[in-house]
């Protein structure tokens, strides 16, 4: 199993989010100078709002993508205004992923590319956590098709055969003590962070469900490490056990002692 998700780049997904921001300022202000004179046509103060909250908006865009950008490049955390960052991103998100279809950038890559970005974030936090508050959240298709064991209700239920991945991230949970769970889809990872009240989230998944489930999870702070699909989406996929492990050890708070 090669660490191909280990040369995901930053500079894609931020590159493309200041381009999304550049086109729709521009655009956004071709379409005001369009519909302004009737705008000021109806009521001056109506288009003096527009005007305005147009401005606030994009300011605060813009304030936000300067935020995620001092954060990414220079490693260290100006992320102040976490509802600003979100709102940054989930407004230029869908523009990045077509203006990267635009150039012939997949989707995957543009997601890819965003869960590092995130990722960064989590790690310029520099925060610990008690092994009891964190949840490594694992999707179902890492488990062998052919296993006959039930485990999406308790993952102890595991033989640990070692035809998947499941035994050795056990292994894992159980010596640092971190809880671990396998969710069979957003719905239930949902309901599954609900319950759990994790305070900080290891994710496995594809790209797609990694993207969603951080954005929902919000503002609970996740860590997303790709799966890897050799035989191609949602089935039989591996993981790279060493990466979650690392990932683990950089947020665990290790005063706490573990179980060996
Ligand atoms: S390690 Fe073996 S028993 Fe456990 S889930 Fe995978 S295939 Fe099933």
């Amino acid at each position: 199993v090669s660490k191909s998700n280990s040369a995901s780049s930053k500079h894609l997904f931020l590159g493309l989010a200041v381009l999304s921001l550049l086109s729709l300022v521009t655009l956004t202000y071709l379409f005001w100078l369009f519909i302004s004179p009737r705008v000021n046509e109806i009521s001056h103060a109506l288009a003096f709002i527009c005007y305005q909250s147009l401005r606030v908006f994009y300011l605060l865009i813009g304030f936000g993508i300067l935020m995620i950008l001092a954060t990414s490049y220079l490693e260290k955390n100006f992320l102040i205004l976490g509802q600003v960052i979100r709102l940054t991103i989930q407004f230029l998100f869908p523009v990045t992923v077509w203006l990267g279809r635009l150039f012939g950038i997949t989707k995957e890559r543009v997601r890819e590319s965003y869960v590092h970005v995130n990722n960064i974030f989590v790690k310029t936090r520099s925060k610990r956590y008690k092994a009891k508050d964190i949840l490594i959240l694992l999707p179902h298709c890492l488990q062998r098709t052919d296993c006959t064991i039930r485990i999406t209700n308790d993952i102890n239920h595991c033989a640990q055969c070692g035809r998947c991945d499941i035994a050795a991230l056990l292994d894992l949970s159980r010596k640092y003590g971190v809880g671990m769970v396998i969710a069979t889809g957003g719905t239930l990872a949902r309901k599954l962070i609900v319950e759990r009240r994790p305070k900080f989230i290891l994710a496995v998944a594809c790209q797609r469900d990694l993207v969603s489930g951080i954005q929902d999870a919000f503002p609970i702070p996740s860590y997303g490490v790709l799966n890897l699909r050799p035989e191609g989406p949602c089935q039989n996929t591996r993981v790279v056990v060493e990466q979650i492990e690392e990932a683990l050890l950089a947020v665990l708070d290790r005063d706490v002692h573990t179980i060996s």
